[in-house]
């Protein structure tokens, strides 16, 4: 499927039309009136997706094994995988030792002979290899006591003198380059192939190209019906399969950037919308020095870093149209100090803001912060669920007087009666654990109308967690970005170390025990708050029964305390507040701690079933401590079952603390879900293009997508038909779903 979006419905330029004409021969038609696609399969198709003849189409293969060349057994390279026309000699079932059965087909090339052999045969299958029956078998031949055997080889039973070479179209399944597909449960490989052979015959004429001619040109793409051939059978000659294998050939290249080419058009044009959209301006009338002397008044100076993005905010305030913008940074790289120094800038010039925070800890430590930094001279208020009705009603009354102030809290913001009459500056913390409604909610109530016509609020969002620069163009493309690499000065890099086995946890518990008579604090988080909720995991450690034997067993001469997301709100304000304090000297938690928490006395970090997390959520949770002057340090355990692949994935947090290089390996392992949260990552529609591999190609459609935005926007250009009817036609799904704003 290829990206569906809809431009702008509320857009004059584009007139919309929302029911898709039912089109009996295009690409719209259902997939059951596919040859050989009864209501049985159509219904399998449909449960992953495919319900017309386009997703089938652009079911595209995973894939591709080189099977242009039947082998014969005496010449056939060891090891690589192998196609070769045989004939069967006989059978046999062997009974194995574990009670099933091992089935052993000898057969012949008509010189020399091989076996065919499956362990677990499937019932049935010895019935099909009766003497005499002709197959052509695929898959690895290898030598065992000195005889050659294919062990599970991919069987197509064909009804031919098999011992010649079959010419390439009497089969899809070999002497061709075979494509290789997902598997849909239910639908056999040569079954799938076969409904895809059919469909390409009686439906491809029909497919219309959307892109520009020009641009397939200049990139030397071929057009859709030929990408759609080639990509699904491949012919020989024309397309080579080391390039398919690796993604590179011209008929993938073709949808890769077909499919960011079509996103980054919408995202473009929605940014160019926002863009056009008006704001209120700050800057000229005493703002500017008011930041100028709060940024004075500070205990330190800001690093060159959190300079630009002062910079670059305040352009963006001057402007008549409103900001949107992505402030990225590690952990304790000092955004918080930015935006609340941008924020006295809006206030000074009568504007109200508000910073709306994940969690009440981290809505409760940023107001202890903007009241250290602000002192008295910039008037700031807290609102969360645990403010109280008195408070509440004090603050509304202020707020819908027009009072200029920053109003800090939780999702508390978004609710209803919160009566800001000017919120002209919006800032998000942490903007990936807000949905888009929230988001769009608190964007919402800076929306007003004045005489010149309707305002809208700039926005300011904030994310710890750096955004690998492929999904700055994609998911947060029609945003800007501020990015703060630069950490303040005097950080000594956290240690890292991966600890196995008991002997290695024992050396880490001595270690923190060593910290903590120093008078340092630790923190040991856990993946689950308690046994009950790992239901099928009941080997995990769980946080309320570690705090237990921690407090017991490991470090009895201090006092450990449990936070976690199911304790009532004040509860954890009191656990938190005995930790700042150093009431509490090892605080246990699962990972509501992973946000902003901030206790500079802290230097050690123990996380449990480390192997459980994603690396940037723990180098976020390793954020936790370096806060301050002492040197700080990160145990990361795991099990010692955990494998190779999980413990190399886990070094590269020993060996290195830079967050963008984290975010860059986590999405090549994790995928986009780890930075979007899964729903939103679920609405990126590439299904060929990949964020990790294609970036180049990304540069490449996104540049063309800008071109056309300057020279076509409404694309009424000729020569731009076929995209503009493309977007008219497939609905603005895509672009809903990813709004960042
Ligand atoms: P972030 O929001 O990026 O995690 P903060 O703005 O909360 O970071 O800053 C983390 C800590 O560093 C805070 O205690 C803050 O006061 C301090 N800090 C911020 N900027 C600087 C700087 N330029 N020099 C020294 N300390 C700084
Ligand atoms: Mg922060």
């Amino acid at each position: 499927m290829l990206p569906r979006a809809r431009l702008d419905t509320t857009s004059s330029a584009f007139v919309t039309n929302k029911v898709p004409s039912p089109d009996a021969s295009g690409e719209g038609t259902l997939v059951q009136f596919v040859k050989g696609v009864g209501p049985g399969l159509s219904s399998v198709f449909a449960s992953r997706g495919i319900t017309t003849v386009r997703d089938l189409l652009t079911f595209f293969p995973r894939a591709y094994e080189d099977r242009t060349r039947l082998s014969k057994i005496e010449e056939a390279p060891s090891g690589g995988s192998v196609t070769m026309a045989l004939e069967v000699l006989g059978s046999r079932k062997i009974p194995t030792r574990h009670g099933k059965t091992m089935l052993e087909v000898r057969c012949t090339d008509g010189k020399s002979s091989l076996v065919l052999k499956w362990f677990h045969s499937p019932r049935g299958l010895e019935n099909r290899f009766i003497v005499g029956t002709k197959v052509v078998a695929t898959g690895n031949q290898k030598s065992y006591l000195g005889r050659p055997e294919i062990v599970h080889p991919e069987i197509t039973f064909t009804g031919q003198p098999t011992l010649a070479t079959p010419s390439a179209n009497e089969s899809a399944d070999y002497g061709r380059i075979v494509p290789i597909y997902v598997e849909i449960e239910g639908v056999p490989t040569r079954t799938l192939r076969k409904v895809l052979y059919a469909a390409i015959e009686r439906y491809v004429p029909s497919l219309k190209e959307d892109l520009p001619p020009a641009a397939l040109a200049k990139h030397g793409l071929p057009t859709l019906q030929e990408a759609i051939r080639e990509i699904h059978f491949p012919s020989e000659g024309k397309t080579n399969v080391e390039a398919l294998q690796a993604f590179r050939s011209p008929c993938q290249l073709r949808f890769i950037y077909e499919e960011f080419f079509k996103f980054e058009f919408l995202v473009l044009l929605k940014r160019l919308r926002m863009e056009k959209l008006q704001a209120h301006r700050f800057g000229s009338h005493g703002g500017s020095a008011a930041l100028l002397e709060l940024e004075g008044g500070l205990p330190f100076k800001l690093t060159g870093d959190q300079k630009k993005a002062v910079s670059e905010i305040t352009v963006d305030l001057e402007s008549q149209h409103p900001m949107n913008r992505l402030i990225q940074g590690d952990v304790g790289s000092g955004k918080t100090a930015v935006a609340f120094l941008t924020a006295g800038l809006v206030i000074a010039e009568g504007g109200q803001v508000a910073l709306m925070a994940p969690t009440e800890i981290l809505a409760e430590q940023h107001y202890r912060n903007a009241l250290l930094l602000f002192g008295t001279k910039v008037r700031v208020a807290l609102l969360t669920g645990r403010t109280t009705a008195q408070a509440r009603n004090e603050l509304f009354g202020r707020m819908a007087a027009g009072e200029p102030l920053l109003v800090i809290g939780t999702h508390a913001l978004i609710e209803d009666p919160v009566p800001f009459t000017h919120l002209a500056y919006v800032l998000i913390d942490e903007q990936h654990r807000f949905g888009v409604d929230q988001r769009r909610k608190l964007r919402a109530k800076g929306v007003r109308q004045t005489n010149a016509g309707r305002e809208y609020p700039h926005v300011l969002v904030l994310t710890a967690t750096p955004i690998p620069r492929t999904l700055a163009l994609t998911a947060y493309g029609d945003l800007s970005v501020s990015t703060i690499r630069e950490m303040p000065p005097g950080r000594t890099p956290i240690k890292t170390r991966l600890i196995r086995g008991d002997s290695e946890r024992a050396k880490a518990y001595a270690f923190v025990k060593q910290q903590l008579l120093a008078g340092r604090q630790a923190y040991f988080i856990y993946p689950l708050v308690n046994e009950s909720e790992a239901e099928g995991f009941t080997h995990l450690a769980s946080a309320v029964k570690e705090a237990e034997r921690l407090g017991r067993e490991v470090f009895p001469e201090f006092k450990v305390g449990l936070l976690h997301g199911q304790l009532r709100p004040d509860e954890k304000a009191e656990i938190m507040s005995r930790f700042v304090r150093g009431d509490l000297q090892v605080l246990v938690s699962t990972t509501v701690i992973e946000v902003g928490v901030d206790v500079a006395n802290s230097t050690v970090i123990c996380i449990e079933h480390a192997e459980r997390f994603g690396l940037s959520q723990l180098h976020q949770l390793r954020g936790r401590v370096g806060r301050g002057s002492h040197e700080s340090f990160c145990f990361l355990f795991s099990t010692e079952k955990t494998g190779e692949n999980t413990r190399n994935r886990l070094e590269i947090l020993e060996e290195t603390t830079d967050g963008f290089k984290i975010a860059e390996a986590d999405l090549a392992i994790r995928g986009p879900g780890e930075f979007l949260g899964v729903r939103q990552a679920g609405a990126l529609p590439f299904r060929m293009a990949d964020l990790v591999r294609d970036l180049e190609w990304l540069n490449r459609a996104r540049e063309d997508a800008e071109a056309l935005l300057r020279e076509d926007p409404a694309l009424t250009e000729p020569r731009n038909q076929a995209l503009r009817e493309y977007f008219d036609r497939e609905g603005n799904t895509q672009g809903e779903r990813l709004t960042t704003s």
